[in-house]
Formats: structure tokens, sequence, C-alpha cells
């Protein structure tokens, strides 16, 4: 795991900006799937919870439903972050000189010391800065 500005110009390095703005996507919704299952195995915990049930079984119930709250937590949390992260990105991905949409590359030389990516527009030659 690296930073934010490492995994994206890491990212539009490998792959360029659109390869990676649809990776992004793909791991956002792949995280809500897991919310769902999640959400779906913590109501299932609640429906096979006896109060008549031997302790043992209660117990193994409630830490099947604390799993499921927290995995589901977590998904979720990763899915929103993904969702606006790729969105946040993409409204910067327009040449501000000639608007041309995702044709950029990383900026070879001198990246910025701050928590942004600088790009060079493959039409024109403009750079600017990518930031969060
Ligand atoms: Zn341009």
């Amino acid at each position: 795991m690296g930073t934010w500005r490492s995994e994206l110009s890491e990212g539009i390095r490998q792959r360029g900006f659109r390869k990676w703005y649809e990776r992004e996507l793909i791991s956002g919704h792949a995280h809500l799937v897991l919310t769902v299952l999640s959400a779906l195995g913590l109501l299932g915990g609640f429906e096979v919870y006896d109060r008549q049930a031997p302790w043992f079984d209660q117990l193994l119930t409630l830490l099947a439903v604390l799993a499921s709250a927290l995995i589901g937590g977590w998904a979720l949390r990763r899915y929103l972050y993904r969702l606006m992260n790729a969105e946040v990105v993409a409204n910067q991905a327009v040449c501000p000189q000639c608007q041309t949409y995702a044709r950029f590359d990383l900026v070879a030389d001198q990246q910025p010391a701050r928590d942004a990516v600088g790009v060079c527009c493959r039409q024109c030659g403009q750079r600017w800065l990518i930031s969060r």
C-alpha cells in the first residue's frame, strides 16, 4: 500500500488514466458486492439467533453477526472512497488549455512535492496538477 499520490502516478504510468479509472470503479463495485453480502450475513445472523439455544450457539451467532458488521462497514467505506476518489481525479482529467479529456501523461521530470500529481497534455503539451 503506497500513498494516494504514488498509487495514482503508478496507475497512470503503467496503464494510463482511462484504465486506472476503470479499475477504480471495478474495485469499488467489488467492495459494494461485499457490503451487500455482509448485510445478508448480518440479517441471516439475526434470523437464526435464538435465546433458547445453548449459550455457545448464541455466542457463535453473535460473533458471526459482529464479523459481518465489521466486514460490511469496512467494505462500504472502501466502496465510497474508491468511487469518490475516481470522481475527484476524473474531474481534473480535462486539459485546462485545450479541454481534451483523459489524454495526458505523467510529467517526466520534477513531480511536485505536495500531495499532487503533475501531468502533461498529449494534445497541446499543457501541464497541470491533479490533487485530491
Ligand atoms: Zn491540452
